[in-house]
């Protein structure tokens, strides 16, 4: 008997190891990427440190795929760049997967699935679903063909980082940010505008690491140009990015001391830092210089040429609207995960390094054979880890042989 397709959409860290997983249990095996290369989303940042080691961001059978290709195995306690991390592991584990080693194996890159529902049963019909195939509605991006793909199992690996936050007030998109939003700066890898005035938006590891770079800009730059940044935040200055006593994670440790050294001086070196706690609630542009409304009754307005948008990430849940699945009313990711990172940690929160991953029955949809691994299964929650992930793929790879 021929075994059952398996579909996995989108090729980060997660989605390929899984793919590798499934390949060697000889299922029929195709990654749907929508970017023209793997790691789509690590591309967007791959400028930047992972504040987590090597160890944590591999696993025994990529090792192993390393070996089998003659690579060396990188070294477990130091910290690569997104740029490394594809480079030195990723990038291997696609060419394996793309070898003769792997027939079973089908990659489409430059692929969006758009959406997915059950053939011959509509959201609505609860009986004997499980018996009709996955139909996935797909887009190649280079020639805009629309086409449909058959699956017995489907796997959602797509991340959020494709889906950033909107800037407004309690995360509603600020008047005219919609029509304006190509013109604001979110990807880690922009050339930062030295000798420019900048509004800074957000207040988690993202923004910490926008204001390390500007940092590191101004220090590059001539001492007679200033860069002045205003960082705007929901929370007050205090409750910015606390530090975790004895942190094992030294690069997260830095990003904490760093923003509350800034916060404290005012900025460093060519760099002017003023906080402000408030809102966005408008936005409009002049060719250069952007007018920015707030909530704030002591500056309900201030003006700037350039806006990084650091708001965090949100899932992309309409790729499986029309299946059935149970999601969280406040993190949008699945509800059984959701349910238990909300009775650990208030929503995912606190320290990510401290998380145990609960047992595969909370990977379950009432969708059978539907799975969300990945920074996705955490909804809006940020404390997901490559680690986590890693262990969904042990997990769902039990569920799909039915152990
Ligand atoms: C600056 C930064 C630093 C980070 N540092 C760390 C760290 O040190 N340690 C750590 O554990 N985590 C870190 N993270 C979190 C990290 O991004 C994730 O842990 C990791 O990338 C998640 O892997 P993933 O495979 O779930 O999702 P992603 O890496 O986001 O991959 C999802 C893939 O799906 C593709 N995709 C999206 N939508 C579709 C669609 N509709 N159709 C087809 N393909 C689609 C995307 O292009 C992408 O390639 C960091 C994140 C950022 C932004």
């Amino acid at each position: 008997m021929p075994m059952p397709s398996v579909t996995i959409i989108g090729a980060g860290p997660i989605g390929l190891e899984m793919a590798c997983r499934c390949v060697s249990s000889n299922f029929s095996v195709t990654l749907i990427e929508k970017e023209p290369t793997i790691a789509g989303n690590v591309h967007k940042w791959s400028s930047v440190n992972l504040f987590s080691p090597w160890s944590m961001n591999y696993s025994p059978r990529g090792l192993e795929i390393l070996t089998e290709l003659k690579v060396d195995h990188p070294k477990p306690d130091s910290y690569p760049t997104g740029k490394e991390y594809v480079e030195g592991y990723l990038d291997h584990i696609k060419s394996y997967l793309c070898s003769n080693a792997c027939p079973n194996f089908n990659l489409k890159l430059s692929t969006t699935l758009i959406s997915s529902v059950r053939q011959n049963s509509p959201k609505t019909s609860m009986s004997s679903r499980s018996s009709s195939p996955f139909l996935l509605l797909l887009k190649d991006s280079n020639t805009n063909v629309e086409f449909h793909h058959k699956t017995d199992k489907l796997i959602d690996c797509s991340g959020t980082y494709s889906n950033p936050s909107p800037l407004g007030l309690s995360s509603q998109p600020a008047l005219n940010e919609r029509s304006l939003n190509s013109e604001i700066t979110r990807s880690l890898n922009a050339e930062i505008p030295v000798g420019s005035k900048i509004l800074l938006v957000g207040s988690g590891a993202t923004a910490i690491t926008f204001l390390k770079k500007i940092v590191e800009a101004c220090e590059n730059a001539d001492n007679n140009v200033q860069t002045e940044v205003i960082w705007l935040t929901r929370r007050g200055k205090d409750e910015i990015y606390h530090r975790i006593p004895s942190d094992p994670l030294p690069q997260r440790d830095n990003l904490s001391v760093l923003a509350h050294t800034l916060l404290q001086n005012g900025g460093s070196n060519n760099l002017k830092l003023t906080h402000l706690q408030s809102e966005i609630l408008s936005l409009s542009k002049s060719p250069d210089q952007w007018t920015v409304g707030l909530t704030s009754r002591t500056t309900p307005t201030v003006t700037c040429s350039t806006i990084i948008g650091a708001t965090g990430f949100r899932p992309d849940t309409s790729i499986y609207s029309e299946l059935q699945v149970h999601t969280c009313y406040a993190s949008e990711g699945p509800m059984k995960l959701a349910g238990y990172l909300l009775s650990q940690s208030g929503g995912g929160g606190g320290d990510c390094l401290s998380q145990v991953s609960p047992g595969p029955e909370l990977l379950r949809n009432p969708e059978e054979d539907f799975y969300v691994a990945g920074m996705k299964s955490y909804g809006r929650g940020s404390a997901f880890l490559i680690r986590i992930g890693l262990e969904q793929v042990d997990m769902i790879m039990g569920l799909l042989q039915g152990k």
